[in-house]
């Protein structure tokens, strides 16, 4: 084997952090996902800001990984009452390095809070909780790795091409999701009561971001999204 043949993509995955355990945290099918899809995850925990660019420099991809709520503040809200614990730290680290990967063309896949992210730095915003707007259970009681509800893939997207066209089931652990649409983002697939549950920049690489959790369904789609993510990384290589 060549030296060339050996090269993975370097893929940075973000994480969660336990304040009161002095933990970082990050379920496992994230890292499993992108080493079966032929890349090497990186674990980064939140860092001052000013480190995004240098360690943006070294990746050929950044996945924006779920967790918890986004401050409001970002997007010119005020908490609704039934904003969950925010980490303001995290969400510094994680708009510093979505903007420097954005700015490097880098491939970038947003899963949940990464979706979320997505959008409001590119100037959208959230609805901060789904209670009053869906009649729809969106924060599943069933197990993760299971489907509760579908989603319809919307055509002439760049997700349309990596899935295919009509519907599929998805799991489902969120109780806020994108509002506005940030100018440049494409609603790329919808719930059957309106939620949005994927958007990207069609004129990116890759820019995808999906409000279900792929690294923990088991279902075709999951492949097919991580396996287009690291393809897109790969050829930065
Ligand atoms: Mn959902």
């Amino acid at each position: 084997m060549t030296g060339a043949a050996q090269q993975r993509p370097l893929i940075g995955i973000t994480v969660n952090r336990d304040y009161k355990r002095s933990r970082f945290w990050l379920p496992d099918g994230y890292c499993c996902r992108i080493e079966e899809a032929g890349a090497l995850p990186l674990l980064i925990p939140p860092m001052d800001p000013s480190a995004a660019g240098a360690l943006i420099g070294s990746l050929q991809g950044l996945l924006l990984s779920g967790g918890g709520d986004l401050a409001p503040l970002y997007y010119g809200e005020d908490p609704h009452p039934l904003l969950d614990e925010t980490d303001p730290q995290r969400d510094a680290w994680e708009y510093a390095l979505a903007k420097a990967a954005l700015a490097r063309n880098l491939p970038v896949f947003g899963i949940c809070r990464g979706l979320q992210i997505l959008n409001i730095l590119r100037g959208g915003t959230l609805i901060q909780d789904l209670s009053g707007t869906s009649s729809m259970q969106h924060l599943q009681k069933g197990p993760r790795t299971y489907p509760s509800h579908s989603v319809e893939i919307l055509p002439q997207t760049r997700l349309v091409e990596i899935l295919g066209e009509g519907h599929i089931a998805v799991n489902s652990f969120h109780h806020q999701a994108a509002g506005a649409i940030a100018p440049g983002l494409k609603k790329a697939a919808v719930a059957p009561d309106g939620v949005i549950e994927a958007l990207e920049d069609p004129h990116l690489p890759f820019l995808i971001g999906v409000q279900w959790h792929p690294e923990s369904l088991q279902h075709p789609a999951s492949n097919l999204l991580f396996q287009a993510f690291v393809n897109a990384a790969a050829a930065l290589l």
